[in-house]
């Protein structure tokens, strides 16, 4: 009997900024579908936390505290797991930041750090677990992007050059590296409650806005981001590279 495409038992996955949010639920899905999963957050309390959430529901599951940004610490930390938890087949590049501001004012040091934390960690984490994948000739890259990947929106246009970034750096990675078996996309969520959207989930006026202009009427649960990732991590994908995959209620498809 041939195996079932969808299914990840066996595999490791290691899912950069899960320690809430967007990368928790990712987290959570890849474990539900077989897969150890190895969560990443600067903060230990709120990471061990996570842990002890999916440890207890019965997952398999370990930490790796590391700051995506920092390229030897990634390194460090991507060699570590290699060695101590074994081969990482499944990445998701998923740790990101956003700091809204008019663009004629936004501060010098926060563009940097939206550089650093949502395009170099893609690189720095990207390119660590990558080295190991390319000497097995397999492996599953996923980089979370955004419907900011293809549009702008006032007050955002670092996150969006960010965004867009990911988006064509993920289809840089899967030309660079689909010749050694790996596979590279991205999924692009539209609009999600989360921390990083809290000064949106608490606008009113902003979420009938997004309600009214989003074809499904309403924000994306962090569940139904499981779906796609589980596709693209999984041998259903196994001719996929370099896609980026909306996930966003149709928002970006229309006007
Ligand atoms: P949250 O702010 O809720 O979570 C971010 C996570 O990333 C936390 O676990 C945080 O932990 C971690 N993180 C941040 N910086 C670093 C770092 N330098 N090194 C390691 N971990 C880090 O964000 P979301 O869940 O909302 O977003 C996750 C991703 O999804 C981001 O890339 C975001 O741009 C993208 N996205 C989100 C959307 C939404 O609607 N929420 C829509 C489209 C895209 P700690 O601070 O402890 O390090």
């Amino acid at each position: 009997m041939r195996p079932p495409l969808f299914d990840l038992s066996g595999k490791r996955a290691l899912v950069t900024g899960s320690s809430r949010g967007i990368g928790f639920a990712i987290a959570e899905g890849l474990a539900r579908h077989g897969a150890t999963v190895v969560l990443n957050a600067r903060e230990t309390t709120a990471l061990e936390s996570a842990c002890g959430r999916l440890a207890a529901d019965g997952y398999s599951v370990v930490s790796a505290p590391f700051d995506v940004t920092d390229h030897a610490a990634s390194r460090q930390g991507v060699d570590e797991i290699e060695r101590d938890i074994g081969p990482v087949d499944i990445l998701v590049n998923n740790a990101g930041m956003q700091h809204r501001a008019p663009l004629e004012e936004f501060p010098a040091e926060r563009w940097e750090e939206l550089l650093r934390t949502n395009v170099s960690s893609v690189f720095n984490v990207g390119q660590a677990v990558a080295r190991h994948m390319i000497k097995r000739g397999q492996g599953k890259i996923i980089n979370i992007g955004s419907v900011q990947s293809e549009l702008a929106r006032p007050n955002i246009a670092p996150y969006t050059a960010t965004k867009g970034a990911v988006r064509n750096l993920t289809r840089g990675m899967a030309t660079d590296w689909a010749r050694y078996g790996l596979q590279v996309n991205a999924i692009a969520p539209g609009y999600f409650k989360t921390v990083l959207n809290q000064a949106l989930v608490d606008d009113a006026v902003f979420s009938t806005w997004l309600q009214g202009r989003t074809p499904a009427g309403r924000w994306g649960e962090v569940e139904e981001l499981i779906g796609a990732t589980v596709f693209l991590a999984s041998a259903a994908s196994s001719f996929v590279n370099g896609h980026t995959l909306y996930v966003d209620g149709g928002i970006s498809i229309s006007l």
